[in-house]
């Protein structure tokens, strides 16, 4: 049978945080006369909704639970999605076998090493996609090889595990790496991201060239990655896939047009965009500091606070907020993306969650960081201390750090300042901005790289290219 064009096969794990970086790497690979398919768990497969890529579910074992029930626990859930999963993964790609597109390649996310077997059983290619930044990436490689070893202790001064950037301390580090008993499970996963690479055909890393240069230099030999990166939709950068203002994944419904239409009657860079993604859950005590300090900070604010976190919000915080919605408004979810692009933005709280991350940097915004979590304490030092396009909010002394309303507000003084340190910041946030359109447009690095991946695909499998471009 001729094969018409090559078919990918994306595989993401089942978060948000994951999905839009390897469904907007699906897009960006039809783009270039590619043919891709997304599959996904029965619960996320509805939040996709993409008219160039096809979405396809398969099992991680919790189907009828419509997503409801949650899994008794990380470990658990893991097992289930690796047992289902292999085995839809294996069904959906004889299902495709006798069709005018079989499956040529699976990009899956690097969590999900187990389908790199499923890949190869079936005769197909594969390489995995690493949602973190090259950075992260390196630490966890390096504990993986036994260069480092578990728990990290900082007694003798700081850990110097990037070459080329500032050592970093405890409290730069991954969550998992601080505190291994944590979160074990998650641990293990990401440890085990590097454990089948020496067998993968092809590996991919969302950062950038000119963003982890000498990070990226530290660890080629031992992560051969193409970097593609950003991976934020073309509209905010190169622009050169029509139409392309969302990554087409929402696993809660945006309210974009209030927004929208609420930030136009605000000035130039007044409003504080804050955001804590899909995952974080602040104390009720950590919440109310946020609050009162957006409040007493007096700038105008948008604050993303999911359903199930707004019962943390005191009421008089909220009674205020209703009473005079000109300085602040609420929201469950919207597209952050069209948030931070709006001129009336000034500047992104965020939790440093690496997508939030590579927004605020593809966009230019300048970030105060507050990371709960992950490699989110990693991300903050970069933003603050490497790229220089930001601030991080310190904690306070308390046995949970959190950080208190005095320093939000402080914070948020420095960086919406439009002279000092606040000038500066945006200044480097503008730069950052340009390297990063600069990557993933028409021969910039990333673009080579997916070109590179494209043209490899191409010849392997023979095929004529049906696509003009
Ligand atoms: N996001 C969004 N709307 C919101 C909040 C977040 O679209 O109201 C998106 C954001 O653009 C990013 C993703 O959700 O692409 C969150 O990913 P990130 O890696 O920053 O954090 P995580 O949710 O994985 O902790």
């Amino acid at each position: 049978m001729e094969i018409e064009t090559c078919h990918v096969l994306v595989l993401p794990y089942p978060s948000q945080g994951h999905i839009n970086p390897l469904l907007q790497f699906a897009k960006r690979l039809v783009s270039k006369g590619l043919k891709a398919t997304i599959a996904t768990t029965h619960h996320t497969l509805s939040s996709i909704s993409v008219p160039s890529v096809t979405v396809e579910p398969i099992s991680d074992g919790q189907d009828d639970h419509g997503g409801l029930v949650k899994p008794q626990s990380e470990d658990l859930f893991l097992e289930s999605f690796k047992s289902n999963g292999s085995r839809t993964l294996a069904q959906l790609i004889n299902k495709y076998k006798t069709t005018k597109y079989p499956f040529t390649f699976i990009v899956y996310d690097s969590f999900l090493t187990w389908a790199l077997e499923v890949a190869q059983q079936n005769g197909i290619l594969g390489g995995p996609f690493f949602t973190n930044s090259a950075a992260v990436i390196s630490i966890y490689t390096r504990i993986h090889c036994g260069k480092l070893r578990l728990p990290l202790r900082l007694e003798d001064g700081p850990l110097v595990v990037v070459d080329g950037v500032p050592p970093l301390d405890m409290e730069d580090l991954s969550s998992f790496l601080k505190a291994p008993e944590s979160c074990p499970a998650y641990l293990k996963m990401n440890l085990n991201q590097c454990s089948n690479l020496d067998k993968a055909n092809w590996i991919f890393g969302n950062t950038f060239q000119s963003l982890e240069a000498e990070v990226v230099k530290g660890i080629r030999e031992k992560w051969p990655a193409k970097l593609i990166g950003p991976m934020v939709p073309s509209t905010y950068l190169d622009g050169r896939i029509k139409g392309d203002k969302g990554y087409g994944a929402s696993l809660w419904k945006p309210l974009d047009h209030e927004c929208t239409k609420w930030l136009e009657t605000k000035p130039k860079n007044s409003v504080v965009y804050t955001s804590f993604g899909s995952m974080v859950s602040l104390s009720q005590l950590e919440m109310e500091e946020i609050a009162w300090g957006l409040k007493e900070s007096n700038f105008n604010f948008i604050w993303v606070v999911r359903d199930s976190e707004r019962h943390k919000l005191p009421k008089e915080f909220l009674d205020l907020i209703t009473q005079n919605q000109k300085a602040g408004m609420i929201v469950n979810w919207c597209n952050q993306l069209e948030m931070l692009a709006h001129d009336s933005v000034g500047c992104f709280v965020t939790h440093c969650g690496w997508n939030s991350t590579l927004e605020g940097l593809s966009l230019g915004v300048p970030m105060i960081g507050i990371p709960k979590w992950a490699d989110q304490f990693t991300n903050a030092k970069f933003i603050k201390d490497v790229w220089c396009v930001g601030v991080r909010a310190k904690m306070d002394d308390g046995e949970n750090g959190i950080v208190k309303r005095d320093e939000l507000i402080l914070s948020l003084n420095e960086v919406m300042n439009k002279e000092g340190k606040g000038l500066k910041i945006r200044k480097n946030a503008t730069k950052w901005r340009e390297l990063a359109k600069e990557s993933i447009s028409e021969g910039g690095s990333s673009d080579k790289a997916i070109d590179e991946f494209v043209a490899a695909l191409k010849s392997k499998f023979k095929i004529k290219d049906l696509y003009s471009y």
